[in-house]
């Protein structure tokens, strides 16, 4: 594989951008690899800049549910470049979107759109603050809220000891106010709520938990949230990010049935824009400026481009057959992983809907410590191995692996072989 361009651009970047990207995780340092630099992207392939191939099931860490350049968004996006690319005033996409998100997502009465996933959740968290006069989050192990001060805490274990921050420039403060918890253990939570239930204002949770890889949420656990949040007067907010329109239409509160009482959305919803977006019951988002007095605002939020690429992705999912099909794509992948890795036997694979992560642990994985008994060295020489196949996965154990509807049942079969070469070459290492 040639990488010589990467390269070049690469140390061209660490003299201009901290650890040569925009966001951590691009680059690669998990699985102790330079970053691979993009020229373009159709359907489910990445070209570099070098000229490899990849099938992608990265989709920009999930918005690309439709593959790169879909003709519907591209169409949708040169339609409103024209019109021009911000108003920093209202535009009828915004309602449009609005209304298509209240339609869907069964929580969502009122919506408010941000620039990013990291704004919805510090927004909504704001309101849920405002809201309920208390000041206490909680929050669970593992689980990634997006880059906000307040949800940057992961340390320790357990329950409501003081929580230190996970990153410096996180003041003991602001931490402090965020109490943790085991994901899937409806006891920790319940504990915090014996002695603290009146000063906590959120209980916040990936409904599927997707950044310590993907990890489902057991039985009961997401109405027990429901229940805890409810008789001590918190709200529950549901951090739809990541499986906003992505393990069925209205995300996973209409897979569980379940009604949060606020929902943070991304990703997906800005169709490969960027756009976030928060929304919840009618008398909670009045609480929102202008409307009442918790302010939130953004000069390019609603923005006409992000409006016309999100709201181009949601008409395209909303057509019949659309999550039976992805899902037929994903049961296919996780079963020819599946197969690949009964050689092995130190492997497990959880998956809900298009989204899934092959652990290289016995498993069961139910939360972020049993995510964290992989082996991440077996990891890293398994993405190196698919890379050279020409398969692009996420470059960290702990991410989901996102089945995009542009994949072809070719690109499925092409990558459970290469898993099952990898597994093979591991059995006869012994
Ligand atoms: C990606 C993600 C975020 C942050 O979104 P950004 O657009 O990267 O700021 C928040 N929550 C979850 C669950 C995510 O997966």
């Amino acid at each position: 594989m040639k990488s010589e361009k990467s390269h070049r651009l690469f140390e061209e970047a660490l003299k201009l951008l901290p650890g040569g990207v925009n966001s951590p995780v691009r680059a690669m340092r998990a699985v102790g690899l330079e970053p691979l630099f993009f020229d373009r992207g159709a359907g489910s392939r990445l070209f570099d800049v070098d000229g490899n191939e990849y099938v992608d099931f990265v989709g920009s860490w999930g918005p690309l549910i439709l593959g790169h350049c879909h003709e519907a968004v591209i169409e949708a996006l040169e339609k409103s470049l024209r019109r021009g690319t911000s108003f920093g005033a209202p535009s009828p996409l915004e309602v449009e979107l609005a209304a298509k998100v209240c339609q869907t997502v069964p929580s969502v009465e009122m919506v408010r759109m941000t620039n990013s996933g990291t704004e919805a959740t510090m927004s909504a968290l704001r309101v849920a603050r405002g809201y309920t006069g208390r000041d206490k989050v909680i929050k669970f192990e593992g689980c990634y809220h997006g880059a906000v001060d307040s949800l940057l805490v992961q340390a320790g274990s357990g329950v409501a000891t003081l929580s230190l921050p996970d990153s410096p420039g996180v003041t003991r403060r602001t931490s402090a106010d965020t109490l943790l918890a085991r994901y899937n253990d409806l006891d920790a939570v319940r504990a915090i709520m014996d002695g603290q239930g009146e000063q906590v204002a959120a209980i916040i949770v990936e409904p599927v938990a997707g950044n310590m890889g993907v990890v489902p949420p057991a039985a009961g656990f997401l109405e027990g949230l429901g229940e805890l949040a409810r008789s001590s007067g918190a709200l529950l907010v549901f951090d739809e990010v990541m499986t906003g329109f992505r393990v069925a239409f209205g995300g996973a509160q209409q897979l569980f049935g379940m009604t949060p009482d606020m929902t943070c959305l991304g990703k997906i919803i800005g169709g490969g824009l960027p756009v976030g977006a928060f929304g919840g019951r009618r008398e909670i988002m009045e609480t929102v400026a202008p409307a009442g007095g918790t302010y939130q605002a953004g000069t390019l939020s609603g923005n006409p481009l992000a409006m016309a690429a999100g709201l181009a992705t949601l008409i395209e999912l909303e057509k019949p057959g659309v999550y039976g099909e992805l899902e037929e794509k994903s049961a296919a992948l996780a079963e020819g992983l599946k197969e690949a890795a009964a050689a092995s036997g130190r492997v497990s694979l959880n998956r809900v809907g298009s989204m899934m992560t092959l652990f290289f642990t016995a498993g069961p994985v139910t939360d972020f410590d049993s995510a964290r008994t992989s082996d991440v060295n077996r990891f890293t020489a398994y993405y190196k191995y698919m890379l050279g196949q020409g398969v692009y996965l996420p470059p960290s154990q702990f991410e989901a692996v996102f089945v995009s509807l542009a994949h072809t049942d070719e690109d499925l079969k092409r990558t459970a072989a290469a898993a099952a070469a990898f597994m093979e070459s591991l059995g006869r290492e012994g």
